[in-house]
């Protein structure tokens, strides 16, 4: 399997809809601004009300989006894992310096992560 492309991935975000996007049920909503169904769980009927097609996700480059989220969402998290795990505090001697870069922690590296991503880990993590 090919690397996600930090380009492409970058594209695809604002090729889609503005977010924050709500998830309801089987539906996505976009929750900014003018609210807006992303995807949709509506039939629209067919001849006499006999069937019908679902509408589904509402335009194209959202569709890329939500289909390529599964395989670039892991990729960036483990991107911004390992580059957490780099730039972990080292507490001796006191106060705590980064292992990696050696500056006063959290160094520059972890705080310009951390200034877009909780990184709290959460209560059952091993990490
Ligand atoms: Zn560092």
């Amino acid at each position: 399997m090919t690397r996600p492309s930090l380009a492409d991935i970058t594209q695809r975000a604002e090729d889609a809809t503005e977010g924050p996007w709500e998830a309801d049920g089987r539906t996505v909503n976009q929750c900014v601004g003018q609210w807006a169904e992303v995807v949709s769980t509506e039939v629209s009927c067919g001849s006499y009300c006999y069937g019908g097609t679902g509408r589904g996700v509402e335009s194209a480059s959202d569709a890329e989006f939500i289909a390529h989220a599964r395989t670039d969402v892991p990729a960036l998290s483990a991107a911004i894992r390992d580059v957490l795990a780099l730039h972990s505090p080292v507490y001796r001697p006191f106060p705590p310096i980064c292992d990696r870069c050696r500056q006063a922690f959290p160094c520059d590296t972890y705080t310009a992560i951390t200034a877009h991503i909780d990184t709290t880990p959460k209560e059952n993590d091993r990490d």
